[in-house]
């Protein structure tokens, strides 16, 4: 039988430009599927949800988070990239247990629901063993949110793992046969709740052999590669896209992840071999890895995700994503101009800020056939933004609403494909294990960190 829901007369921002922006419209969900938009459809025997006065929108897509953080939250609030990777890569990483992966990955996955994030690109570089790969994948399904587990490499050192012997390159290759394990044993369906990604280091990071290896690997696998370039001083003057053009390994639907300093030609190559981009704006902009270059991505036709990236240093949220860069980017226009002596003409819009959290996200994560619109025939993962919070009444607009007005605070039913996983602003799932397991995991992990390292106090 046909489990049927209407979310009736709500103010529904489907991002699908066929569709638009409907006043006072319903939205029938049947099964995990959306089966109809518009005005006053009849739905007999489905469940009805009033939401007059609310707004409706595709859930949100983060496009890249290391979830494995969730447990060491905010733990490094004042710290550059360099300090991050010798603190929490170097120290933290080598420590965590499978145990402390899966209490990280669900309470990520829980947080995220809760900020109506429905699906989650789970970039794990924490694959130590077989055991946390097993892990990671578990917390993820027990929580049953909308997934891309990007199988990653072991950080057991970062001399090892990111840098290498002086530098010049890790000679260390993510693990192949585990990583076909895990797709034959897991992850086989590319339909399914949870898809498969690759997360690599790439070129700066690795030797040309150990690229070419693990590029050909996600070949073989079938899934898509997402791969951090272009940040701090790590990716600018050594051209990793350039560097991949030259090997011949520019993949379609390959994430970019920071591109804070892509070059033109780089940007060109992007977006002739079907690449996308995943910006981390309040990352970025806080840890000094540049900027989120929305017009460059838009001027040449790139798609665009946003993304969370650490927990450790920032909030996880969509809202906090979408401010950052709509105030970033404008800044970065403005200041251009005010240099230049010229008029701002070019300046991103809220409209653009939501797409990107949303449908881009969806093209981002390989998902874009499935989510990140309210279209009939797309899996219903949808949420409802309270209209009559004390934050975010009036409505005038309300895509301005949910960019400009609204928080976590404000999500108030979220639906991943086509089950209600928060209603009235209450998570359907239990906190109080959960919580336990992530809190006995950080105390576990600074207590180790702390009495080897001292870095709390020093590695800023
Ligand atoms: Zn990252």
């Amino acid at each position: 039988m046909t489990d049927r829901t209407l979310i009736r007369g709500g103010i529904v921002v489907t991002v699908d430009k066929s569709l638009g922006e409907l006043n006072g419209a319903d939205v029938l969900i049947e099964d995990d599927r959306i089966a109809a938009v518009g005005h006053n459809l009849s739905a007999e025997g489905a469940t009805v949800i009033e939401a007059a006065g609310d707004i409706v929108i595709p859930g949100f897509i983060d496009t890249h988070r290391h979830t494995w953080e969730t447990s060491i939250r905010t733990c490094a609030p004042d710290y550059t990239l360099g300090a991050y990777f010798a603190a929490i890569l170097d120290q933290f990483a080598p420590k965590y247990r499978p145990e402390d992966v899966y209490a990280a990955n669900q309470w990520g996955a829980l947080e995220s629901i809760n900020a109506g994030i429905t699906t989650l690109v789970d970039w794990s570089h924490i694959m130590n063993t077989p055991d946390h790969a097993d892990a990671a994948i578990k917390g993820l399904q027990d929580t049953s949110i909308r997934s891309v587990f990007a199988y990653g490499f072991p950080n057991t050192s970062i001399q090892t793992w990111w840098f290498g012997p002086d530098y010049a390159g890790s000679v260390e290759r993510i693990d192949g046969p585990d990583a076909r394990r895990i797709r034959s044993q897991y992850l086989a369906d590319d339909a399914g709740l949870i898809t498969m990604g690759l997360a690599t280091r790439g070129p700066n990071f690795c030797k040309p052999d150990v690229v070419r290896y693990e590029w050909e690997l996600a070949k073989e696998l079938g899934i898509n590669i997402t791969v951090h370039v272009a940040m701090d001083r790590f990716g600018y003057t050594k051209g990793q896209v350039r560097a991949l053009k030259e090997m011949d390994l520019l993949y379609p639907n390959t994430t970019y992840i920071h591109s804070s300093h892509l070059l033109e030609d780089e940007w060109q190559m992007v977006a002739d071999s079907g690449g996308n981009v995943s910006f981390a704006p309040q990352i970025e902009l806080q840890m000094g890895h540049g900027w989120a270059p929305a017009l460059e991505a838009t001027k040449h036709g790139v798609p665009i995700g946003l993304s969370s990236d650490v927990a450790t240093t920032a909030p996880s949220d969509q809202f906090t994503q979408m401010r950052a860069i709509f105030a970033s980017e404008r800044a970065r226009r403005n200041g251009i101009a005010w240099d230049t002596d010229t008029d701002s003409t070019e300046l991103i819009t809220c409209r653009q800020v939501l797409e990107w959290a949303t449908l881009g996200g969806a093209i981002v994560a390989g998902l874009g056939d499935r989510t990140g619109s309210i279209t009939p025939g797309k899996k219903a993962d949808i949420v409802i933004i309270d209209g009559s919070a004390v934050n975010v009444a009036p409505v005038i607009d309300p895509v301005a609403a949910v960019v400009c007005a609204a928080d976590v605070s404000n999500v108030k039913t979220v639906f991943v494909d086509g089950r209600i996983r928060k209603q009235d602003g209450r998570l359907k799932a239990h906190l109080a294990t959960p919580r336990k397991l992530v809190e006995a995991s950080r105390d576990y992990l600074v207590g180790q960190v702390e009495h080897q390292e001292g870095w709390l106090t020093t590695a800023r």
